[in-house]
């Protein structure tokens, strides 16, 4: 049977909406003029919901991996000594950020699929023999799927020296969880375009607080297209210090829009109920979750593990082939382990329904053992009531 319609269920790039694709599609304007300046200005503006602060939210030309890169060389100075949380590939990331440029890296472990214990995490700290300048962490870490507990992880860091610059890696969630800087003591927040965002990649994004603009300015690390004050300047002006991809940041303004459109509150609970169902849905197909703590599963994107690699490969391939829906497979040291189903952005109940329904089809065949029903009624359970 032919499948028309392909199902992207990668966490990130993820689909884009037609309104926004239209936007991509209308006709150039030069970046140094009233046209551009009245895009930005509404672009800058809408991001500050989206990422809970009053800042404007400056916006970069180029790939997530660019403002955690940012993040970094704008609040640390070459002998600064740090803090990265690893806690999956996207925390490696950070760290080899960090090993590329400053010498006196603390890089603190925690195992992959687990969050951030906060009470090791708090006696950590006071177990380091440096003054620190700053704490680096994703919030979702993709790789494993896990959600860190944010808000009590920027207590813990301020309660015991409120010096401390926060960052946050928001890449992958930002878009479909609450956050808020004041509220949960984040200096720095990070994402990019085509995770939560559902927009195409290309545009990565900086929000910060008043301290943290401050320390911007402060720091000598050398840095030039990454330089956070030649954005800050621009912004004032409605402007970008480099040529913009324009198209994008028209399409940032159609994806205010439709969350306008649907409400910020009710996307944000539209991802949890999807990832509600999922795991009830996987359980059922007798697949662990990686992340067993509900409380820590990202709404964005989960991850199972089937039984052996052959069935994984199965899985994974045959859903591409045979259905036309493309999951992922683990990264790092979780390659070969685990799949990752995507679930953010332009993503609704029933594109998941699709995919445990193709799950069921696609486990009986294999496992000889018959799950048709099994795991979409689980789903449907959990969305059933939802209004
Ligand atoms: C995808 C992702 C990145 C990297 O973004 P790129 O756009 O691929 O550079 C960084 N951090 C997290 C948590 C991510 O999910």
């Amino acid at each position: 049977m032919y499948y028309y319609e392909p199902l992207l269920l990668t966490p990130g790039p993820t689909p884009v909406p037609d309104e926004i694709t239209h936007a991509l599609n209308l006709s150039m304007v030069g970046h140094r003029s009233s046209d551009f300046e009245a895009i930005a200005e509404e672009a800058f503006n809408h991001l500050k919901p989206i990422f809970g602060t009053k800042n404007k939210v400056m916006i970069l030309t180029s790939s997530g991996t660019s403002v955690l890169e940012a993040s970094m060389l704008n609040i640390v100075n070459p002998e600064d000594h740090f803090v990265v949380i690893v806690s999956g590939a996207f925390g490696n990331r950070f760290k080899q950020i960090a090993e590329t440029y400053y010498k006196n890296v603390h890089v603190y472990d925690v195992e992959w699929g687990k969050a951030v214990d906060i009470e090791a995490f708090e006696t950590y700290l006071h177990s380091l023999k440096h003054d620190i300048t700053a704490v680096f962490t994703q919030f979702c870490e993709t790789s494993t799927a896990v959600l860190h507990p944010i808000h009590k992880l920027g207590k813990v860091i301020k309660a015991f020296n409120q010096d401390i610059y926060f960052v946050v890696d928001g890449v992958s969630c930002i878009g479909a969880v609450d956050v808020d800087l004041e509220r949960d003591n984040i200096d720095v927040l990070v994402s990019g375009s085509q995770k939560a965002l559902m927009l195409p990649p290309g545009l990565s994004f900086v929000a910060y607080n008043h301290r943290a603009q401050e320390r911007f300015k402060a720091v000598k690390t050398p840095r030039f297209y990454l330089n956070l004050n030649k954005y800050f300047d621009s912004i004032e002006q409605n402007s970008t210090p480099f040529t913009p991809n324009v198209g994008l940041f028209r399409a940032v303004n159609a994806y205010a829009a439709l969350i306008k459109k649907e409400g910020f509150n009710n996307t944000i609970h539209r991802h949890y109920l999807i990832r509600d169902g999922l795991r009830e849905s996987l359980k059922a197909l007798d697949l662990n979750l990686l992340v067993t703590k509900d409380s820590y599963a990202s709404p964005t994107v989960t991850s199972f593990i089937p039984h052996d690699k052959d069935e994984l490969t199965y899985i994974k391939s045959t859903l591409k082939s045979r259905f036309n829906i493309t999951i992922a497979g683990g990264q790092g040291k979780l390659k070969g382990t685990i799949l990752r189903i995507g679930h953010m952005g332009k993503v609704s109940p029933f594109d998941i329904l699709s995919v445990v329904s193709a799950l069921e089809i696609i486990l009986t065949d294999y496992r000889k053992v018959n799950y048709i029903g099994k795991a979409t009624l689980k789903f449907t359970e959990v969305i059933q009531h939802d209004a």
